[in-house]
């Protein structure tokens, strides 16, 4: 469990006057008075929170950039905010600080449809990026579950996925520049609205995904492209984790660019299957979801794939139906911990079965869920939160899970990222070197370590 428990940077008596002369009184915030949902994230219930010092809420990238010199001066940490949907505590203030709430940067700075690209402010939402794309015929196919709260900023700094990552990429292909805030306090641009630059180093690209602790991203261009014309689902129950793999298999042979491949575990299926749109087969095990937007003979090619089992349930219900599995887990007992590990797609049997094993090894229900194409699993773990030790056996389990994924080849992380749940996680997966190359760039970015302390490296 993470809370306030570490040493507390101080903050001199001065820091509400301070902070207040920089953005506006009105911008900043008492954790006390209102504050108490900046004290968490999504992690909150596996018992990750902490409290800030103060709350800010920035109007433009200069008083982002004041704060930034402010805080290197007063050796304050700044602990940057998107949605506070992240599943890693990475906006989780657990050693105190200020947290940096980019909800005011909400700006659609241009949007130029017919060229297929839009430069906005960190605090657009995800949902607003992909409303305005579709209005005007267009996609942004970066589609995390809670695109309806989380932001273009935290988007960039998790680099996040979702189903149809499969086939159109993580954030980081749908990024062209961003405008950020170095320590110690300076505002620099890496690439823009220009589709192609390899002038420099990949700065851009260190930046997707440092989760808060290289810098902070005040806004972004980002690209869109048309909406595929054509929209279609298959899906196919198997009676186990090895034959759903190995159709798996079959559906990436058959030479189809399906747009993304997920899938459900036996357990999951049967706790949401009384939901499931019309069509679907009564049937228990490994459920295998196909989406197709690349006309009907690749459709037809993930049928033949799929073979007799496969069934073709309305595509819009289906995916409505699938953003309901994360809530529908957690109903069960109250408390979930869920993972994000990736292995390679011939190993996703065998972390599924493992997955369960766990579970059963600490007691406590394991299952899983998540993007089969990318070997991508939601390893989760069940517990009641009025059950203390229920909910240490949990966070056991899914520790295990991260050696699992190591084991087979994989990433402790294939989405959320590592946050304060995974730190100290790196060395696990990676030599000594590649770790101290990390450590290296933290130190050259952030010599006082006050971006988000205590995360991603810790
Ligand atoms: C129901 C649900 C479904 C989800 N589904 C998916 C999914 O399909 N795929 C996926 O990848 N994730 C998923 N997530 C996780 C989460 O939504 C993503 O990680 C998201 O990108 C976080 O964005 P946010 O704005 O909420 O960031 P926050 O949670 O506020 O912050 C996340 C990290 O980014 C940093 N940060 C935020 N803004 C900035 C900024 N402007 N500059 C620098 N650093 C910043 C924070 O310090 C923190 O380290 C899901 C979460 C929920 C609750």
């Amino acid at each position: 469990m993470h809370t306030q428990d570490g040493p507390r940077l101080s903050v001199g008596p001065g820091l509400g006057r301070d902070l207040r002369r920089i953005v506006g009184a009105e911008h900043v915030m008492d954790p006390g008075f209102g504050g108490g949902r900046y004290c968490h994230d999504m992690t909150d219930r596996g018992g990750v929170t902490g409290r800030p010092d103060a709350i800010v809420m920035p109007g433009s990238a200069d008083e982002v950039a004041a704060l930034m010199r402010w805080a290197y001066a007063q050796d304050v940490p700044l602990i940057a905010r998107g949605g506070g949907t992240g599943y890693a505590g990475g906006a989780t203030p657990v050693g105190g600080g200020v947290i940096v709430s980019m909800e005011r940067l909400d700006a659609i700075h241009q949007f130029d449809p017919l060229l297929w690209r839009i430069h906005v402010g960190a605090g657009v939402t995800t949902r607003t990026v992909q409303r305005l794309a579709l209005e005007n015929g267009l996609t942004f196919p970066v589609d995390p579950g809670a695109a309806e709260e989380s932001q273009i900023g935290g988007n960039i700094a998790t680099n996040v996925g979702g189903p149809h990552c499969f086939k159109y990429g993580t954030m980081r292909a749908w990024v062209t520049g961003v405008r950020a805030v170095l320590a110690p306090g300076e505002v620099a641009s890496f690439g823009g609205a220009q589709r192609k630059d390899v002038a420099g180093y990949d700065i851009l690209g260190l930046l997707v995904g440092s989760e808060g602790t290289l810098g902070l991203v005040t806004d972004a261009w980002l690209k869109l492209m048309p909406r595929p014309a054509y929209s279609a689902a298959v899906c196919a129950v198997f009676p186990d984790a090895a034959s759903g793999g190995e159709a798996i298999e079959s559906v990436l042979a058959s030479g189809t660019v399906p747009a993304a491949i997920e899938y459900l575990d036996d357990i999951v299926t049967r706790t949401v299957r009384g939901t499931a749109p019309p069509g679907f087969p009564d049937a228990d095990g490994f459920l295998v979801i196909v989406d197709v937007d690349s006309g009907e003979a690749d459709r037809n090619a993930v049928v033949d794939a799929l073979g007799p089992a496969a069934f073709a349930p309305d595509p819009r219900q289906l995916w409505r139906w699938r953003e309901s599995v994360g809530h529908a887990m957690i109903a069960l007992k109250g408390g979930k911990l869920s993972e994000d590990i990736a292995v390679p797609v011939d190993q996703l049997a065998e972390a599924v079965d493992e997955t369960q094993a766990i579970g059963r090894r600490f007691g406590v229900l394991g299952c899983s869920w998540g993007h089969a194409g990318d070997g991508n699993l939601h390893s989760t773990f069940l517990f009641s939160a009025e059950d203390p030790d229920e909910a240490a056996r949990a966070g056991l389990a899914a520790e295990a899970v991260l050696e699992l994924a190591v084991r087979l080849g994989g990433t402790i992380s294939g989405e959320h990222g590592v946050g304060v749940l995974k730190a100290g996680y790196l060395s696990k997966q990676w030599d000594t070197t590649a770790v101290l190359a990390h450590r290296t760039l933290k130190h050259a970015f952030d010599p006082k370590n006050l971006l988000n302390p205590g995360k991603k490296l810790a």
